[in-house]
């Protein structure tokens, strides 16, 4: 594996915290202390992805401050009768970041890359970053089928996808057999496959673009390990999902990521 390059995009990470906290009070809560790790440093991008009730009282506890907002979903039509849907439209302007095709998305809501792809054009056009989930299940990991499984998530999910909207894409590499489950991946496999990520978005809107493109792991990152990832010279970041609900493990996270950048950047 080589070694950590001289320079790096700029690291992201990203806390989805799913059907979590359940109060606004907790969100606000936990919001407040991810903000007050993410000012003690200037390395690190921190966003945070709360249910939709919580959007508006956390976005309002984080004006002004570091860390940034997103949803976990949106719809790709703009209005109409699309009965629980939220567009990206309404989320453009004060909720600038969004996560698309989320595996338990794929599992509990059926979606599908074509799916996924007409949400990141949605997004991407109505100018939101999109992060776009892809990552194998555990049967085709064990039958060596990441790689294909892998290449054409990223072929089907960002069909849509130009090279003019590579500074606001973002590729998260989740396999689906380490999310929540406490088995991280081995970080040869995690910097294999986000190679083979970069790879395939070059195919899809050039080298130059592709080398825009932040591309994430996710899959039970903690304080203990995120470091083994933030270093690989394809990781940008990590999406942490049970991680991100304990504010100081994130902030643990934020200043591992933070020193291996500094670090770089030296
Ligand atoms: C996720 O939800 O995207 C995720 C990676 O979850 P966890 O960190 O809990 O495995």
């Amino acid at each position: 594996m080589p070694s950590t390059p001289g320079w790096r995009r700029r690291p992201l990470l990203a806390g989805n915290w799913k059907l979590n906290p359940l109060t606004a009070a907790a969100a606000v809560e936990l919001a407040e202390g991810i903000r007050a790790a993410a000012g003690t440093q200037d390395q690190v991008d921190v966003k945070v992805y709360p249910p939709f009730t919580w959007l508006l009282p956390v976005a309002d506890r984080l004006a002004g401050g570091p860390v940034g907002l997103g949803a976990q979903d949106c719809f790709w039509e703009p209005s109409g009768a699309y009965t629980g849907e939220i567009s990206a439209q309404m989320l453009s302007g004060w909720c600038p970041s969004v996560i698309l095709g989320h595996s338990e998305r794929r599992q509990y809501q059926g979606e599908t890359d074509e799916q996924v792809s007409r949400k990141a054009a949605a997004a991407l056009a109505a100018g939101l970053e999109a992060i776009v989930c892809v990552g194998e299940r555990a049967e085709q990991h064990d039958a060596g089928e990441t790689e294909p499984v892998v290449a054409g998530q990223v072929r089907g999910s960002l069909a849509g996808v130009v090279a003019d909207d590579s500074p606001r894409l973002v590729v998260a590499y989740e396999p689906v057999w380490a999310i929540g489950t406490g088995r991280n991946a081995d970080p040869e496999h995690a910097y294999r496959t986000m190679r083979l990520v970069r790879q395939t978005v070059a195919e899809l809107i050039g080298e130059g673009a592709a080398q825009r493109v932040r591309v994430l792991y996710g899959g039970s990152v903690n304080a203990a390990n995120v470091e083994s990832y933030v270093e690989l010279p394809e990781c940008d970041g990590c999406l942490v999902g049970g991680a991100s609900l304990k504010a100081d493990e994130f902030s643990a996270m934020i200043a591992s990521t933070a020193a291996v950048y500094g670090a770089v950047a030296q």
